[in-house]
């Protein structure tokens, strides 16, 4: 993907996200600044498949995530990241055991 359609689709997520993670729901920060796009809450491209594991470039394969969450995720399923990410999977195994 070209820098200026990365730039392109990074905005149309940022909207359509209302500028937060698709993951831990924080802010990100959206910048062109190579630098800046360093921190971990610099706005990425994530594909909720992985390409590694046959994920495409579809809109409905691709949300946006911060670069903390985006570095993190690893080899994990979108979901399960997700709910890890957000405290939810805790909660769940809490409401178990009671
Ligand atoms: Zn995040």
């Amino acid at each position: 993907m070209k820098t200026a359609e990365k730039h392109r689709l990074l905005l149309v997520l940022f909207k359509s996200h209302h500028g937060r993670c698709c993951y831990c729901d924080r802010f990100v920060s959206l910048t062109w600044d190579f630098n800046l796009q360093k921190r971990p809450d610099a706005a990425t491209i994530e594909h909720l498949q992985r390409k590694a594991d046959g994920g495409r470039d579809n809109p409905d394969n691709i949300a946006m995530a911060c670069k903390r969450c985006n570095d993190e995720r690893g080899g994990a399923d979108w979901l399960t990241y997700k709910t890890f990410r957000r405290g939810e999977f805790l909660e769940f195994q809490a409401a178990r055991k009671a």
